[in-house]
């Protein structure tokens, strides 16, 4: 069979690390940043209790104490991944990082952007918080830096959304898709696989909806149950289970099957979070859950965009 050009990678999938070598000619590392926002999920703005996952410190990266600066954060990344890497993308990753007025966001993004080998920007948030002073506001960084906005979306039905409580639905992720689409700001989508409720089907529909969006990558997350989250009480009390591994590795390679060839792969799996971590058990070895879904597309001489319409 014909083999599409991302498998220089070794992989089924195009993966971010081998989409920034071929626009950037290097390796590209992501330096994750904790700017210090809040969510609206979580500060009363929408709700309080946040979506049902979330361990309330928005990643992995916030901890106790006083917050270095932007600059300062990207300097220590450096350090760490500069043997690995000769540019970086700062990643505003904690909480909801659109969430402040716009003159703190420039600011931030240009702190950011003023450090020596740093090309672009990837920024996480959510869709109800894309307002067009923001869209304004990344559609210009775009004309001179590479722009990643990753938006959370976790799934396309509003059954589950209200059901894992994260205070948007389907319709407001699909505006901001459109209101950002053609602004050269590159889109990335973020689900969960294994949401409380969802069939197979259901997963799958999100998948092939994402792949005929205007959407430029995705993250695909495992469920983790972590301890103080309301997700990991119904854990506890056993009001739902896990799914097993083969089972999220069948399901994550029927959706690379599904979405385009040359949308990027920037995450498989959910890692980390080790302190509060309760289950599943196979979502804390991230390389084996990675090497197996490779090894799923190439049980079924299969990879990414096979079943792509
Ligand atoms: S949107 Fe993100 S930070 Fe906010 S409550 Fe949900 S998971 Fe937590």
């Amino acid at each position: 069979m014909p083999k599409p050009d991302f498998w220089k990678n070794n992989k089924r999938y195009y993966d971010l690390k081998s989409y920034w070598r071929n626009l950037f000619g290097c390796n590209v590392h992501k330096l994750q940043i904790d700017a210090g926002f809040t969510c609206p999920n979580r500060d009363g703005h929408i709700a309080t209790g946040g979506c049902i996952y979330c361990d309330g410190r928005g990643s992995k990266l916030r901890q106790k104490g006083e917050l270095p600066s932007v600059s300062r954060q990207i300097q220590g990344g450096k350090k760490f991944y500069k043997p690995h890497a000769s540019k970086y993308v700062a990643y505003f990753q904690t909480f909801t990082n659109t969430y402040a007025p716009v003159e703190k966001l420039r600011s931030l993004y240009d702190e950011a952007l003023a450090q020596d080998d740093v090309v672009g920007l990837s920024i996480g948030t959510r869709p109800d918080c894309v307002g067009p002073d923001v869209i304004n506001l990344l559609s210009d960084y775009a004309k001179n830096y590479h722009v990643w906005l990753e938006l959370g979306l976790q799934s396309m039905h509003d059954e589950t959304l209200k059901l894992i409580n994260r205070g948007h639905n389907f319709q407001q992720f699909l505006d901001a898709v459109e209101a950002l689409a053609g602004k050269n700001i590159h889109l990335c989508a973020h689900i969960i696989v294994g949401l409380p409720g969802e069939t197979d089907e259901e997963i799958l529909q999100t998948a092939k909806t994402i792949a005929v969006l205007p959407i430029n990558g995705i993250k695909i997350h495992s469920l983790l149950a972590l301890e103080g989250t309301d997700l990991g009480e119904m854990y506890k009390n056993g009001s739902i289970k896990s799914m097993s591994k083969d089972k999220y590795v069948s399901l994550v390679a029927n959706i690379l099957e599904i979405l385009p060839a040359d949308m990027v792969i920037q995450r498989l799996t959910a890692d980390g979070y080790r302190d509060i971590f309760l289950a599943p058990d196979w979502a804390m070895n991230k390389l084996d859950v990675l090497n197996s879904i490779n090894k799923e597309l190439e049980r079924r001489d299969s990879y990414q965009g096979k079943q792509y319409k």
